[in-house]
Parts: C-alpha cells; sequence; structure tokens
C-alpha cells in the first residue's frame, strides 16, 4: 500500500467516498494528515466513520481553507455543471486533485504505463500486465477500475505500474507523465461531462502529456480523432510514437490483420504471431487491445517469444466474452459487461450460431443498429423490461422465445443449442441492455449466468 505523506499535518478534504475516494482517505490519515471526509450517501458516510475518518459536511459549511479537495471520479468538474462543491473550492482557491495525483507524489520509483480510450481499457489494462509479469518482471496494475492506485505497492526502479485512466482521471491529474502511454480509441460517449467531442478529445489527449523524447505514445491509426492526435505530437513534441491497427500494416508499429499480429517496431527485427485461436483475444476490437499491448511491452524490451507465451496464456476478463463452460459442442460465453448495443455488437461478429440471451433495461436505441448480424443468431431468448421491444424489432428477421428469467432463458438456450447438434453453437449472454432491472450489475448478472451454466452442466454429467 502506498503510505501518503506528501500532505502530513496540512488539512485535506476528500469528497465522494467510493472504493478509490475511502481507500486516499485512509492512506492520507494513515500519513498524519487532518483528513476531512464527505459523500452524499449516508451509507458511504457510515462506512468511513467506521473506518475511523472524520465526517464534515463540506456542502453544508462554509468552505474551510485546506491544502486541496480530492475529488472521486464520478463528481462532475465541468460538465454538464461543476458540483456545487467544485464552486465552493476554485472560489476559495482549493486546487482539486484525484487520486492518481496523490499517488504520483508518493510513489517512489517504477516506470508509469498509462492507458485511456473509450473503449478496451481494462482489457488492454490486464494483458499488458499479464504479458510483464509472466515475463518475469515485477509489475502493479490498477486505478479506473480494480486496485485504486493508493492501495498498489511501492514498485522498485525495475517495476512497472500499469495504470487505467479515464477522462475524468485525466482531468484530475495535473502532474501526469508517463513513460509509455496509449490511447486506444476516442468515440462519442460520456460527452455529457465532456461537453463535445472536441473537448472529449482534448482531455484523452492529456495522457500524452509531458512526455519527454524517452517516452512512448502508443495511439490507433485506424481512429480519426487519435490520427489527428499523433500529428500534433509529431510536431509539437519529440515522443516516440507507435501506431497500431487492425486494418492495415502500421509502418513501424503493430498490426493485426485476420488474426495475425505483426510487430514492426523494433526496427530491423519484425515478427509474427498468429493469435486467431486465443479465445480470450477474440474480435477485432479485441486484436486492437492486444496490438496496443503488445507495442508497450515491446517497446520495453520484451522478447517475441516471452511475449508469444503470455498471449497464449492470457486467461480475459471475467464478464467481457468470458468462455464459462462448454457441454458437448456446445460452448457458453458471458458477455454481460454488453450493456448496448455497440457492446453487443462485438461478441455478435465473433460467433458464428448464436443462441443469443439479451435484454435488462433497455439503452435509447435498443437494438436496432445489430441487424445486419441478426444472420448470425439462430435464435434469441429475450429477457427484462426490454424484451417487447426487442422482441419487436426482431419479429420477421429471426425467431425468438421470450422468457421471464435469466434461468429459464439459459436453460431454454442450452437445450435449443444441444438439440441443433450444430459444432460451433454459442450460448450467449451479451444482453445489450442495462442489468438494473433484474440485477444490482452487469458482475452480478454475469455471476448469476455463470452459476447457471455450471449447475446445467453438473445436472448434465
Ligand atoms: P473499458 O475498460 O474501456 O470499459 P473493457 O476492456 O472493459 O473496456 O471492455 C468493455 C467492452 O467494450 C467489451 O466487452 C467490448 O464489448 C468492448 N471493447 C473492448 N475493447 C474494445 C476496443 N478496443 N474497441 C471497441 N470496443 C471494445
Amino acid at each position: 500500500m502506498m503510505e501518503s505523506h506528501s500532505y502530513q499535518d496540512k488539512t485535506i478534504a476528500v469528497f465522494g467516498l467510493g472504493k478509490s475516494g475511502m481507500s486516499t482517505a485512509r492512506r492520507l490519515q494513515d500519513g498524519k494528515a487532518h483528513v476531512f471526509v464527505w459523500d452524499d450517501n449516508e451509507g458511504r458516510r457510515r462506512t468511513a466513520s467506521e473506518h475511523g475518518l472524520t465526517l464534515k459536511d463540506l456542502l453544508g459549511e462554509r468552505w474551510q481553507p485546506t491544502e486541496a479537495l480530492v475529488l472521486s471520479p464520478g463528481v462532475p468538474l465541468t460538465h454538464p455543471a461543476p458540483h456545487a462543491i467544485v464552486d465552493a473550492a476554485k472560489s476559495a482557491g482549493t486546487k482539486i486533485i484525484g487520486d492518481v495525483e496523490i499517488f504520483l507524489q508518493e510513489k517512489t520509483a517504477g516506470r508509469l504505463i498509462g492507458i485511456t480510450g473509450t473503449n478496451g481499457k481494462s482489457t488492454t489494462t490486464a494483458l499488458i500486465s499479464h504479458l510483464l509479469s509472466s515475463a518475469g518482471r515485477p509489475v502493479a496494475a490498477g486505478g479506473n477500475i480494480g486496485t485504486p492506485v493508493m492501495d498498489l505497492p511501492q514498485l522498485d526502479e525495475d517495476g512497472t505500474y500499469v495504470l487505467e485512466l479515464s477522462s475524468y482521471q485525466l482531468d484530475l491529474t495535473p502532474s501526469w507523465q508517463a513513460d509509455i502511454a496509449i490511447l486506444l480509441n476516442i468515440t462519442p460517449d460520456h460527452l455529457d461531462r465532456h461537453g463535445d467531442l472536441s473537448g472529449y478529445a482534448d482531455v484523452k489527449r492529456r495522457i500524452f502529456q509531458k512526455q519527454t523524447e524517452k517516452g512512448v505514445a502508443v495511439l490507433n491509426q485506424d481512429d480519426p480523432l487519435c490520427r489527428q492526435i499523433a500529428d500534433d505530437l509529431r510536431r509539437e513534441s519529440k515522443t516516440h510514437i507507435i501506431l497500431i491497427s487492425t486494418i492495415q500494416a502500421a509502418e513501424g508499429g503493430v498490426s493485426v490483420i485476420d488474426g495475425l499480429l505483426k510487430d514492426q517496431s523494433r526496427g530491423d527485427q519484425p515478427w509474427t504471431v498468429d493469435i486467431s485461436d486465443i479465445a480470450s483475444l477474440r474480435g477485432r476490437h479485441n486484436w486492437q487491445n492486444a496490438a496496443a499491448a503488445v507495442a508497450a511491452v515491446s517497446s520495453m524490451g520484451l522478447e517475441p517469444d516471452e511475449i508469444r507465451r503470455g498471449l497464449t496464456s492470457f486467461g480475459g476478463l471475467a464478464h467481457r466474452m468470458e468462455p464459462v463452460g462448454s457441454l458437448g459442442p456446445v460452448s457458453f460465453v458471458n458477455d454481460s459487461k454488453a450493456t448496448n448495443a455497440e457492446a453487443a455488437e462485438k461478441a455478435l461478429t465473433s460467433f458464428e450460431n448464436i443462441y443469443w440471451i439479451a435484454g435488462g433495461r433497455e439503452k435509447a436505441g435498443g437494438i436496432t443498429s445489430l441487424s445486419p448480424h441478426f444472420g448470425r443468431i439462430a435464435h434469441a431468448f429475450l429477457i427484462g423490461e426490454a424484451k417487447d421491444n426487442f422482441a419487436a424489432t426482431l419479429t420477421g428477421h429471426i425467431s425468438f422465445t421470450i422468457c421471464d428469467t435469466l434461468a429459464e432463458a439459459t436453460e431454454k438456450a442450452a437445450n435449443a443449442a444441444f438439440r441443433s447438434r450444430d459444432k460451433s453453437a454459442v450460448v450467449l449472454l451479451s444482453p445489450a441492455a442495462a442489468s438494473f432491472d433484474q440485477f444490482t450489475s452487469f458482475e452480478a448478472r454475469g455471476d448469476a449466468f455463470r452459476e447457471i451454466v455450471a449447475r446445467l452442466i453438473a445436472e448434465a454429467s
């Protein structure tokens, strides 16, 4: 754990007591700062107080001078409107920072890799971390999801931190400076928090801020905004740029075409590896993540054989096209993280003969955008609030069954897939809808699916 000493004997406020806010407040308190904490949520306040933290209604009282305000990334800094706490701190001249800023002040050694983008951050972070650790390099990964940065260990000079950063966190980290910075893609998402696409891109490009000529910048050549940022970087800095692509060869970079990864970033020593059969890296979107991860570790001097071994042994992340079992020829895949049509499209294009479980709380636009992929679906099993609307979209295109629960849908899908005797049949939970009508989170939905599948497999054997 990262004990924080830079605020010893100073007063500091922490607003937002989720996982990262709690961790930061406790580490600051361990380091003998005078810490005041607050959250709109009473339950979180109670937990904080049970951990010995001092509550103070930072909004209800007049703003007291403090060294800094540590803001949780979930609290609006600028868009759609600054939270009242932000206005209060700003008018008192208090600097507003996030947990990563404090982490940077406390970390004593170790290389820093930062990953941002609209999609693929967690997968790329996990893959880089796996490639490094399977090659025997000391590594600690965390950030936006997973382990809060202040819970990471102090590493030595030969260690590497792999941090996933959302645009909100970049906004709150003025000292950010990465050894290797990765921008995967920029698509319209979270625009409510950043105004417009160019505002969003401006925040994302901060992943490269302050990089020196020793730094490495990895960007996706297939994405127009990333390309523009790469051009700007080339003009403005001496950072070494490595481009990645899943469409065409990336000169001096890393490409994955039809599953063949080619690394041309090592000068006159290009090498290749076929990743088309790696289940955890299925789909073009994962090829993008793999290309970015390989660009990063290759620039650190990992050997092709070390990288090949690491790619093959990567287990993938839970709830993202996660293989959760098989019954004879039928395989079961948990893609519960696909809470909208755009994410579900990635899974639908990665399989054939799909027995598709979809539905939940519907997002704007429903599943109409998925119609080009309906041909891959053998039968759909619809659940949740969205089932009637999804059924209306599917009518006349593919057959479907309306179900009450995830368990009923999974059992019926398994039976139908089994009866089809098709070798490539897959029962795919990729709901294209939020989970909150029937579950507390997408994780709870995916865990429930995994348990149902385990029961079906046990009953069958
Ligand atoms: P993030 O951490 O950025 O939310 P994840 O790695 O958790 O991304 O992946 C979440 C979902 O986003 C995946 O299930 C998949 O549907 C989609 N996805 C993953 N990688 C990419 C990518 N490179 N480009 C587009 N979509 C992606």
